[in-house]
């Protein structure tokens, strides 16, 4: 095999955006190695949430992190649609934060979003009434984010694959990495079992198996754990719900398509992907609490997938100290989706225009003082 200017290792929405990033720059030579098959691991099992005031911490540099690439996600599904033809279903319908009882913390969650100047409605059960009626009568308040949506990540998945395909980016599956080649304090290049693929420049975007990739005879320090997320889905005959909506318990993603995703849950089991009856049963009734219509509807898919999440649960994104030619770009944990667009514009700023990350995810924080040619 040749040997490529710019090398991802991993072929989920980060490293295939990051590919992407790098060609619209005037990268060449650029090659995505899969370990099985592109776009069908956490990125596929994803349910497409771009919930930027939901997941993070407000006012923290993760926070505006998110909100940054949330942004940029208009302009995304406008170049995507011109660039492959495909339509990535960017939803801007909004997201409701529902409550079920009585307990006042979303009213604490509200004030404290409304200082850090976040768009937010507090909302009473008779205008969650209007905006979705399929909702429980049992809805006491919640809260709406008219700015933050959603997006069909199996359509946005093929959209970046489609791109890769048209531009002259190589992609090769079935090519399980093993290994980085180290020369000179300089990464060469990759090896799998039985062959080895030189680069000058690496990026490693692996999610959740990044800590089995060997780097100098050594396990890669960066600590990824898999964090297994199981969900499953409802296709009612009837369209029961526009907007997405969370409860305290999960939430619940119309696609358009018809599909109702319900997710998800949380489980630190290893890299198992079984998805269990347990779950499955818990999901079901979650959905019904929060849209009684659903009751007897038929699960018309189930599936899981693992988040990748480090010991901070923040992403891991920048260059790998001690070696120049190695990037790093995973631990999306829960925000893979909304934060792809911004890891990739960040990462070809630095591996094309020299920009150094000013961002604090570089994985130096979880290295200390040791240096990664001492590891
Ligand atoms: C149930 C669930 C729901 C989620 N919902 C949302 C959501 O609504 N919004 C959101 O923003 N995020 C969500 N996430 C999180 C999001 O899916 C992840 O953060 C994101 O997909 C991570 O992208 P990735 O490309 O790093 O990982 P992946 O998509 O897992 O891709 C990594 C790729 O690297 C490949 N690989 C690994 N090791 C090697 C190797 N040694 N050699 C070659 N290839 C290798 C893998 O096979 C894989 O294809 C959800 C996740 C789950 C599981």
């Amino acid at each position: 095999m040749n040997s490529f200017d710019f090398l991802i290792v991993g072929g989920g929405v980060i490293g295939l955006s990051i590919a992407r990033e790098l060609h619209k720059r005037g990268g060449r030579n650029i090659g995505v190695l899969e370990r099985g098959h592109v776009g069908k691991e956490a990125s596929w099992a994803a349910a497409g949430m771009l919930s930027p005031d939901i997941e993070a911490d407000l006012g923290s540099e993760f926070h505006r992190f998110c909100r940054r690439s949330l942004e940029m996600y208009p302009a995304l599904a406008e170049e995507l649609k011109g660039e492959t033809g495909i339509e990535i279903e960017l939803d801007r319908s909004g997201t409701f934060c529902l409550s079920f009882d009585d307990d006042d913390s979303l009213r604490e969650i509200y004030a404290r979003q409304i200082e850090d100047g976040v768009r937010v409605d507090l909302v009473s059960s008779s205008d969650i009434s209007k905006a979705e009626p399929s909702i429980s009568q049992s809805v006491c308040e919640g809260l709406f984010y008219q700015s933050n949506w959603q997006v069909e990540n199996r359509k946005l998945l093929q959209a970046l694959r489609t791109y890769c395909e048209l531009n002259g980016i190589r992609i090769f599956e079935s090519m399980p990495i093993e290994s980085l080649m180290i020369e000179s304090g300089k990464v060469s290049g990759v090896e799998t079992a039985d062959s080895r693929i030189g680069a000058e420049n690496v990026v490693i975007a692996t999610g959740a198996w990044t800590s089995l990739i060997k780097i100098a005879g050594s396990t890669f320090p960066v600590d990824i754990k898999p964090v297994r997320g199981q969900m499953i889905a409802f296709k009612p005959e009837m369209r029961l719900i526009r907007s997405v909506v969370h409860s305290s318990q999960g939430y619940l993603v119309p696609k358009r398509d018809g599909r109702i995703l319900v997710g998800a849950t949380s489980e630190d089991v290893g890299f198992d992907k079984v998805v269990t009856t347990e779950a499955v049963e818990r999901l079901y009734s979650t959905a019904v609490k929060m849209v009684p219509a659903l009751d007897g509807a038929e699960i018309v898919d189930s599936w899981s997938g693992l988040r990748p999440c480090t010991e901070d649960k923040l992403p891991v994104i920048g260059e790998f100290p001690g070696y120049k030619n190695l990037t790093v770009a995973t631990g999306h944990y829960r925000n893979g989706i909304l934060l792809a667009p911004l890891t990739a514009v960040v990462i070809a700023d630095n591996l094309i225009d020299n920009v150094s990350f000013r961002y604090a995810f570089a994985p130096s924080r979880f290295l200390g003082e040791t240096t990664a040619a001492s590891v």
